[in-house]
């Protein structure tokens, strides 16, 4: 991002290690943000009630009350976009922090880079949906273009053939192009609430779908694992 730009959102960093707040709020004031900081999870939700907040970078692990007890009493009030930030090794948090109502999750270590590609992601989602409008009926990204009107989608020009579920877990991935989907979520979304927690059948699918979309399926580029939490269509 450019550095001399300066943006009018207001980011709430809760985070209790210091040094790992303090790298944020240098990252995000870098990139022209406002940021507002809380160590602690009673701290995060006062400050949420005190001034408005645009975004909200959560830290899961914090000193006094669960991340995800956060999570759901901000979703009591707000719609403002959270993203959620987690140690590698916790894979159910991730998964458990989207389907209460996170947006996206950053993994420790994570760079400035992709706390800003998160950032702009969840500011783009907020957006199109603040201002009632369509989202962008067409998802064009290196080669691969899904048209959601027409539900066509083409690699490099020529027309693939999807079936019904293939063209259900692509369009559901590109409505939401750079967020993780939990895989919770993309069953039901799928096959209904009734479905339960059966991966089985979403494994397939996305094995055949991947078949049809990606030029090597072993290492995908375009829709990529999140390993344990669900997956991603790359936006870029
Ligand atoms: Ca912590």
């Amino acid at each position: 991002m450019n550095p001399t730009q300066v943006y009018s959102e207001t980011i709430l960093i809760v985070e209790d290690d210091p040094q790992i707040r303090n790298f944020i709020a240098y990252a995000l004031k870098g990139a022209g943000f406002k940021c507002l900081t809380a160590g602690t999870g009673q701290d995060a939700l006062s400050k949420m009630t005190e001034s408005p907040v645009d975004l909200m970078l959560l830290d899961l692990g914090l000193p006094d009350v669960d991340g995800m007890q956060v999570i759901s009493r901000v979703r009591e009030w707000s719609e403002v976009p959270i993203i959620v930030v987690s140690a590698r090794d916790q894979d159910r948090e991730k998964a458990s922090a989207l389907d209460s109502g996170a947006d996206d999750y950053l993994t420790k270590p994570f760079s400035a880079t992709e706390l800003m590609a998160r950032i702009r992601v969840a500011f783009r989602h907020l957006h199109q949906n603040a201002n009632g409008q369509q989202r962008p009926p067409r998802y064009d990204v290196r080669g691969l273009t899904i048209e959601l009107d027409k539900r066509q989608v083409h690699i490099d020009g020529q027309e693939i053939h999807v079936t019904p579920n293939e063209y259900r877990l692509l369009s559901l991935l590109a409505k939401n192009a750079g967020k993780v989907m939990t895989t919770d979520t993309i069953i039901r979304e799928i096959w209904g609430p009734g479905y339960g927690d059966d991966t089985q059948a979403l494994r397939a699918l996305m094995a055949s779908l991947r078949r049809k979309i990606e030029k090597k399926p072993g290492s995908p580029a375009f829709i990529k694992t999140e390993v344990g939490v669900g997956y991603r269509l790359m936006d870029i």
